[in-house]
């Protein structure tokens, strides 16, 4: 199943993933990044976010498919994808 983690040894707590994509990223009581919605990994916010952290501390993981997900379940892949296979 797709997820996206926030490695919160790295976050800086810059902010930067919670101004672009404020549905997936919060701030948590430690002033770090916290992953506030583990779904709808397709959006544009969710990937300038992820290419916005400056110290790399956001992944999308578990699902080999990217953007050719498309199955019903949380990890909106196909049924053939990678991470099936697993
Ligand atoms: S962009 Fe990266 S360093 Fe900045 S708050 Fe988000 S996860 Fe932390």
């Amino acid at each position: 199943m797709t997820k996206i983690t926030v490695n919160e040894d790295t976050c800086i707590g810059c902010g930067a993933c919670i101004a672009i994509d404020s549905e997936h990223f919060d701030f948590n009581e430690d002033g770090k990044s916290s992953v506030i919605k583990n779904n709808n990994f397709e959006t544009d916010e969710l990937k300038n976010a992820i290419s916005s952290c400056p110290v790399g501390a956001i992944k999308l993981e578990g699902c080999d498919c990217g953007d050719e997900c498309k199955c019903g379940d949380d990890c909106q892949c196909g049924d053939d994808c990678a991470c099936h296979q697993k």
